[in-house]
């Protein structure tokens, strides 16, 4: 099997994306998607479209997955098409989905039993990152595994952090998304506090990243899809749900109990009968009074 070729399942916003990076690379990129219309726009940057799994196996043994949640990397690794049942001996399947860290690891080791490895490596930078191949990654799994992915994600990514083996790079994903989530609130109600005090939003921002109060909320998400209120950012007010859940799931599991984070939970659940699923993330600042413009 060519070493030059990879397979992305879901060619949604991610996928997508990061079909482009790789295909800059030179790599040969096989795609498949349940929507037409994501084959399609796959099939014009160049991606060989296949649209069912079993022919897709038999193209390569690097296998990537970007789908929406763990029932679908489920169904995809498991089910009755799944690629444990159909994939070349010894593949390898990297995990970029945000994805729940003791599935994870079932999923990881159900894959071994039969030859196969399994990096999670779920990724920040967003559709924009995965295009320009500036993720940054953080990866659970052997380091044979990363080391045979490595060529395919120096197209990807700026930064790989390896965290240790399977789950890990899930659960340190559930935990970058829980800051991200309360950095998205606590930055709307200071924007909020600033202009009750009478202060110009976007001089406030300027100071605030050019002082300790920063975040990548700040000094990103702000100027680049709040306050122009474009909120196209490509990553949704859904999936984003899904994370803040899967987090607070993690801080169970753990036994912990993180007042500030319980509240942050409550606050992204609280906000969908104001902001519909389909919405940009970055809508939630609207749910603080005056987080928005
Ligand atoms: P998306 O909904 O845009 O794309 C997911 C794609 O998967 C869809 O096109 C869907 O049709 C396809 N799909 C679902 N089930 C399938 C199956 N069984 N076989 C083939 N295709 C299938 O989602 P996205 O924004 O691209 O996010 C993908 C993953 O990356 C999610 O887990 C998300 O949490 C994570 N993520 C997203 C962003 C972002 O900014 N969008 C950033 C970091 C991580």
């Amino acid at each position: 099997m060519s070493k030059n070729t990879i397979a992305v399942i879901g060619l949604g916003n991610m996928g997508l994306a990061m079909c482009q990076s790789l295909l800059r690379a030179g790599f040969k990129v096989y795609g498949t998607d349940l929507a037409r219309d994501q084959c399609k726009a796959a099939q014009a940057l160049g991606v060989c479209v296949i649209d069912n799994i079993p022919q897709l196996c038999v193209a390569t043994d690097v296998i990537l997955l970007s789908l929406p949640a763990v029932q679908h990397v489920r169904q995809v690794i498991l089910g009755e098409q799944g690629l444990i049942h159909l994939a070349q001996p010894a593949s390898l399947i990297i995990d970029t989905s945000t994805s729940e860290p003791a599935v994870t690891r079932e999923l990881a080791e159900k894959l071994a039993s039969k030859g196969f490895s399994m990096l999670d490596a779920p990724v920040s930078g967003g559709p924009a990152g995965a295009a320009a191949g500036s993720m940054v990654m953080v990866v659970g799994g052997s380091k044979a595994a990363l080391a045979r992915a490595t060529p395919f994600f120096a197209a990807l990514c700026s930064k790989v952090v390896h965290l240790g083996e399977n789950g890990s790079g899930h659960a340190a994903k559930l935990i970058n998304n829980l800051l991200c989530a309360a950095h998205l609130i606590s930055t709307a109600e200071a924007i909020s506090l600033g202009k009750k005090a009478g202060l110009d939003p976007a001089k406030l921002l300027e100071g605030l990243n050019a002082g300790s109060g920063r975040s990548a909320i700040s000094e990103v998400n702000y100027p680049r899809w709040i306050l122009n209120a474009s909120f196209n950012s490509g990553f949704s007010m859904q999936l984003m749900r899904k994370d803040v859940g899967l987090a607070a799931q993690l801080i169970e599991q753990m036994g912990l109990d993180l007042p500030l984070s319980a509240l942050v939970t409550s606050a992204w659940g609280d906000s969908g009968s104001q902001i519909a699923d389909s919405e940009d993330f970055n809508a939630i600042v609207k749910t603080v009074d005056g987080g928005a413009l």
